[in-house]
């Protein structure tokens, strides 16, 4: 059964839509125009029957209410929502230069500067995302795009949490992630902190995108969970000894000793180059707390879904 028909190629009379981006479980993105000025947007479009239960459903809310609050140079912005009975639109900005991950697999793999650009820009953003208490929990490659400048835009918070989905232990307890990609800390099963756990997976794509291959891998997945618990892997010759270093602090097993975001500020190797980008919002307001009245319970995601009919 098709997604949605062929013959819906505007939305709403709004956006024009044109050829398809890329497919998620639940959801078909595709490339389309403001009818209104021309502007290129990336609408993402879930049909609703295909989402049979409510954790579901309750995720996409999620997702939205998140996507909602989040304003940053280095995170695709949402647009709008929109809804019919039987879909939901995001209304995303167009991030024209494709997936992070097809770069690295056309270049073998990147140097170290072309590498460290990229996770400057990632830091950037998953410090803004931590200080309003949003962990992403599936950074990965193909989660990354890049705009037409080479800049990274991170996008997919379909798996993100909020600090106050955090048990009385002040942890998160839910299983999620990319298997290769997934911190010690969240295999164990004990809780994890969200921070510290996002932080190992910026480790991972630190090492893939200068490596051009993953730290751990076994044709077993039970053996690449070993190798992750136990912190196994090995550097190629090519690595820098900072670089090198620098890795070991971020891929520590241990969640405690792990390299905090401030911590990873501070590393030399990180710190070569940088140019601290300041942005505003658009609208000039300060950032929404996520505690303040609009605040998204734990079982309870906040976004409204306005259906149009
Ligand atoms: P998954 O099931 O992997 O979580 P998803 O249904 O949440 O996927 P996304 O990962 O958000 O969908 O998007 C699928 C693909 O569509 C992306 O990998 C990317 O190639 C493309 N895409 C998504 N958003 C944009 C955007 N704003 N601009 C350009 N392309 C995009």
């Amino acid at each position: 059964m098709a997604l949605f028909s062929s013959s819906e190629t505007t939305i709403f009379n709004k956006y024009e839509v044109g050829k398809l981006l890329g497919c998620g479980a639940f959801a078909k993105v595709y490339h389309a125009r403001d009818i209104k000025d021309g502007r290129s947007v990336a609408i993402k479009i879930i049909n609703k029957t295909r989402v049979s239960n409510a954790i579901l459903m309750a995720n996409i809310k999620r997702e939205i209410s998140i996507m909602r609050l989040l304003r940053h140079p280095h995170i695709v912005k949402l647009d709008e929502v929109l809804a019919t009975k039987t879909k939901i639109y995001f209304v995303m900005e167009f991030v024209k230069g494709g997936e992070l991950f097809a770069k690295i697999a056309k270049a073998g793999k990147f140097s170290e500067d072309q590498s460290r650009k990229i996770f400057q820009q990632l830091i950037s953003a998953v410090r803004y995302c931590h200080s309003r208490g949003v962990y992403h929990r599936d950074l990965k490659p193909e989660n990354l795009l890049i705009d037409e400048n080479g800049d990274l835009k991170v996008s997919d918070f379909g798996l993100s949490a909020l600090t106050e989905q955090a048990q009385q232990d002040g942890l998160l307890h839910t299983l999620c992630g990319t298997p290769s990609y997934v911190a010690p800390d969240v295999l164990t099963k004990k809780g994890y902190d969200g921070a510290k756990a996002d932080i190992w997976t910026c480790g991972i794509i630190l090492f893939v995108l200068n490596a051009g291959y993953l730290p751990f891998h076994d044709s077993n997945l039970m053996g690449m969970y070993h190798k992750i618990i136990n912190g196994e892997y090995k550097c190629p010759k090519w690595m820098s000894s900072e670089l090198k270093r620098f890795l070991r602090r971020i891929l520590d097993t241990n969640p405690m000793t792990r390299i905090t975001i401030e911590e990873i500020m501070n590393d030399p190797w990180f710190k070569k180059g940088l140019k601290r980008v300041k942005f505003c919002e658009e609208d000039g307001k300060p950032h929404r707390r996520i505690q303040n009245s609009d605040s998204i319970g734990q079982d309870e995601p906040s976004a409204e879904i306005e259906e149009v009919k």
